[in-house]
């Protein structure tokens, strides 16, 4: 079988979490299982030569063993579980791993089958050709990414953590080659994250005796609310240059010309300027401090009767050195009401600062991922980034030295919309991409 019908048959398996399913659930874990059984049976010289071992059905660990005894293992995290589909909103079916034009249609096609393929791709060809890493390589793949990695990456950092293994660095999904992501610079990117930002989600609710509506109380709890709610927005977190955005704009300011280029290479020495102009877009925006969206309100179902609570919900993308509990504390300051009540959303986690010399572009890992990329795709200038999405590699920051998140990819604005978006599909050109890339990088190892 080619490479590329193994990818398709991997997308065959919808390894999406049906909506109500729990843990436990035979029917929602059978397609993990046989996920996992998959890539067993389909590179089965990699199987052999590396041991594995299958947590559960959220989570699986090869080890692939290296020449030399001692030196800190590498570490490549992926995760193999999907969103749902709308499918009525399809035009392909997403689970048909059907072929039009250059793509491949289906769920997980980009986030992130082929990736996680395509390592496995490259994986067993070095091993068939005799091809052994100096150090320890693992590999953890996930089945709950989309949930979180309660059970997956958490268990798996866990299993880490007891046999005393710490990695030099870490390989997860993230960022990719992007077109068009700077207004003005006309070139391709690529977005190597290095840092991630945390994320918390808070609930606010105001209490209210039930009533008819036809006699409201004087002071009514959505009015606490909406008051709490302004108080919020007009207090946005304060701006800062984290030495990894630092980095990435003076790389931009060396690639653009003219005042802007000046401007960006000494980005530290304008900041308050910079934080002004940049405040306006929310891309710029999101790298420069910790944001704050207001995704939900609620109130009273019915129009004439009073709510006994209403309430709305932060989503929380936290820049370093913000943390959960500091961030909480800010906003409970702003509100400065007690009548508004905060909770706290279990799944939040702080940032993942930079491991501080791969902000200087060097460090754990970091030459031998730059070359890599700048093989696959020559000419592109390679950036350090920050992450403003979660990815699995956060529960392995106490366990490592450095992460990094990066697809290697060309991907469109247009095409990144497609991630858990409908009609999500790869090019084949990406899908080799990937593999030449994952080639490349183990190569180095
Ligand atoms: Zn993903």
């Amino acid at each position: 079988m080619k490479k590329i019908d193994r990818f398709c048959k991997a997308v065959q398996i919808d390894t999406s979490w049906p909506k109500d399913a729990h843990p436990g659930d035979k029917n929602a874990e059978e397609p993990l299982n046989r996920f996992q059984e998959f890539l067993l049976s389909q590179y089965p010289v990699f199987s052999r030569i590396a041991e594995h071992w299958i947590l559960s059905p959220y989570g699986m660990i090869f080890r692939w063993p290296g020449s030399s005894n001692g030196g800190k293992p590498v570490l490549f995290a992926a995760h193999y579980d999907v969103v749902p589909v709308e499918e009525e909103k399809w035009t392909a079916a997403p689970y048909d791993a059907e072929r039009k034009d250059a793509y491949i249609y289906g769920r997980g096609t980009i986030d992130m089958k082929s990736i996680l393929i395509s390592l496995m791709e490259a994986a067993e060809d070095a091993a068939a050709k005799g091809f052994v890493p100096q150090h320890d390589v693992y590999f953890a793949f996930g089945g709950d990414e989309e949930r979180a990695g309660l059970y997956g990456a958490v268990e798996m950092a866990a299993w880490f953590k007891e046999r005393s293994i710490h990695f030099s660095w870490v390989f997860d999904e993230g960022t990719m080659v992007m077109l068009n992501q700077i207004s003005w610079i006309d070139k391709p990117l690529a977005l190597l994250s290095i840092e991630e930002k945390g994320f918390m989600s808070v609930e606010l609710s105001v209490d209210q005796a039930p009533g008819h509506a036809s006699r409201p109380p004087t002071e009514q709890a959505a009015a606490i609310l909406a008051k709490a709610l302004i108080r919020v927005s007009k207090k946005p977190f304060p701006f800062r240059l984290t030495p990894t955005v630092e980095t990435f704009f003076k790389k931009i300011g060396a690639l653009s010309s003219g005042p802007i280029g000046f401007f960006l290479r000494h980005a530290k020495l304008f900041s308050p300027l910079l934080f002004m102009v940049m405040k306006k877009n929310p891309n710029m925006a999101s790298l420069l401090h910790t944001t704050l969206a207001m995704t939900q309100l609620e109130g009273s179902k019915a129009d004439n009767v009073m709510p006994s609570e209403v309430k709305a919900v932060f989503n929380l993308r936290l820049l370093d050195p913000w943390t959960v509990e500091s961030a909480m504390e800010y906003i409970r300051k702003t509100i400065n009401d007690k009548r508004v009540k905060l909770r706290l959303s279990n799944l939040s986690t702080n940032p993942v600062p930079a491991n501080p010399e791969h902000a200087k572009e060097k460090g754990p890992g970091y030459a031998v991922v730059k070359d890599a990329v700048e093989k696959v795709f020559p000419g592109v200038p390679v950036l350090p980034f920050l992450m403003v999405a979660t990815t699995d590699s956060r529960h392995y920051k106490d366990i490592s030295d450095g992460i990094f998140r990066f697809c290697p990819q060309v991907l469109t604005p247009e095409e990144l919309a497609l991630v858990h978006g409908h009609d999500e599909r790869i090019s084949v050109e990406n899908l080799n991409h990937a593999f030449t890339f994952y080639s490349i990088l183990i190569g180095a190892l």
